[in-house]
């Protein structure tokens, strides 16, 4: 690739027979790959959320280059990632019960926890803070390579820095080719969005970042749960200052201009308003498209329309939204026009990712936003 320091390799994995961990680890490019994070270089695998763009989380050298590779501001920390409990050791330097909990009813899976920080861990990884956030991943090609690195795993999402999520490695080659040693292919991901970042440093555990693990499941386990209000606060003009440094960045933009319309009024209001909204763009001869679901497909007449999943099953939703938000950029749309869902269940996670994409612009029943535009 012009102006790029090496050719990114792509290590095809999915295609194995035998995808156990104990099998993987033996697999020739997950050694290679392991390789690479031994020398500290990056290489990007699939885990059960999104691409992760790993790095050993050791090694101050090998973080600094995952910063480097994404465009990501130095004060947004990364995610440590393990393969087992004994690699807590020296990660994080204190364990609360509930913590305890959580770990076991939830690892390996797309549940983050923020716990103090323990001595091993480099400062560049944590961002200077005094906390360290850190999860079990719930794929087999994730745990093999760490197992084979033998390293924690420092990995933010394995994209640029303000695009969408990868859910696959194409979308990893797409946005960092050239800018990484390699990209373990594991296929499409399983959940799609991000895993649910949760601070257990206190008594009451707080949501930081809503995900793959849902508040109402939380509950289930450990009895009361915050969310962070700067979290309660999207798409409302409120400043809070959220507590994952991450949050405050814009995310996940496409690169036509996005707008989210309500669900106040209800699931017809909002057709129609989004009908009103493409014909008038149409007009001044913009490419709209517009973001739906299965349900909804057949009521839209625009340039591209494109279904997120099931209303009916949020699953299906976290599964496609970063492909179906990079879709948009392929077919050129200049404005997209979003139904939105209610924040309940995977909807905190969709409605958050959704916010973020469209730069928290959203259109509500007599919003002064339509003027906005
Ligand atoms: P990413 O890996 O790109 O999906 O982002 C990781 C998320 O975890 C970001 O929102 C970070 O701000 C958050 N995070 C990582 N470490 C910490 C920490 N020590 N305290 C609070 N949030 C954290
Ligand atoms: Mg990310």
């Amino acid at each position: 690739m012009k102006g790029t320091k090496w050719d990114t390799k792509h290590w095809v994995i999915h295609n194995a027979v035998d995808k156990t961990v104990e099998n993987l680890v033996k697999h020739p490019h997950i050694q290679e790959a392991a390789q690479w994070i031994n020398r500290d270089e990056l290489v990007a695998f699939p885990t059960e959320t999104v691409y992760g763009l790993g790095a050993n989380a050791l090694s101050n050298q090998a973080s600094m280059k995952i910063f480097e590779a994404k465009g990501r501001p130095s004060d947004n920390p990364l995610i440590v990632h393990i393969a087992h409990l004994e690699q807590l050791d020296g990660v994080v330097d204190n364990i609360p019960p509930l913590a305890e909990k959580l770990m076991k009813t939830c690892w390996p899976g797309p549940l983050t926890l923020v716990l103090a920080k323990g001595r091993n861990v480099c400062q560049t990884v944590t961002a200077d803070l005094s906390t360290v956030a850190v999860r079990m991943p719930d794929h087999p090609v994730a745990l093999a390579l760490i197992l084979a690195s033998g390293k924690p795993l420092a990995a933010p999402s394995a994209n640029r820095s303000g695009k969408p999520s990868p859910t696959s490695a194409e979308h990893v080659l797409h946005d960092l080719n050239g800018r990484i040693s390699g990209v373990l292919d594991g296929g499409m991901t399983g959940v799609g969005v991000e895993s649910t970042v949760v601070d257990v440093t206190e008594e009451i555990p707080m949501i930081l970042r809503p995900g793959g693990v849902t508040k109402e499941q939380l509950e289930q386990i450990v009895g009361e749960v915050r969310v962070d209000p700067a979290l309660q606060a999207e798409g409302l003009d409120v400043r809070e200052k959220p507590r994952s440094p991450g949050v405050k960045y814009q995310h996940y933009a496409p690169e036509g201009d996005m707008w989210l319309v309500g669900l106040e009024q209800g699931l017809e209001w909002m057709q129609q308003k989004i009908r009103q909204l493409v014909r008038e763009d149409r007009l001044k001869g913009y490419r709209v498209g517009v973001l739906t679901t299965d349900e909804g497909m057949s009521g839209y007449e625009a340039d591209t329309v494109l279904s997120v999943g099931k209303r009916e099953d949020l699953s299906t939703v976290t599964q496609r939204i970063y492909h179906v938000l990079r879709e948009f950029d392929q077919q050129g749309t200049q404005r997209i026009y979003a139904e939105t869902f209610p924040i309940e269940g995977l909807g905190a996670a969709v409605m958050n990712r959704l916010h973020k994409a469209a730069g928290g612009k959203v259109i509500r029943f007599n919003s002064d936003l339509i003027s906005e535009k």
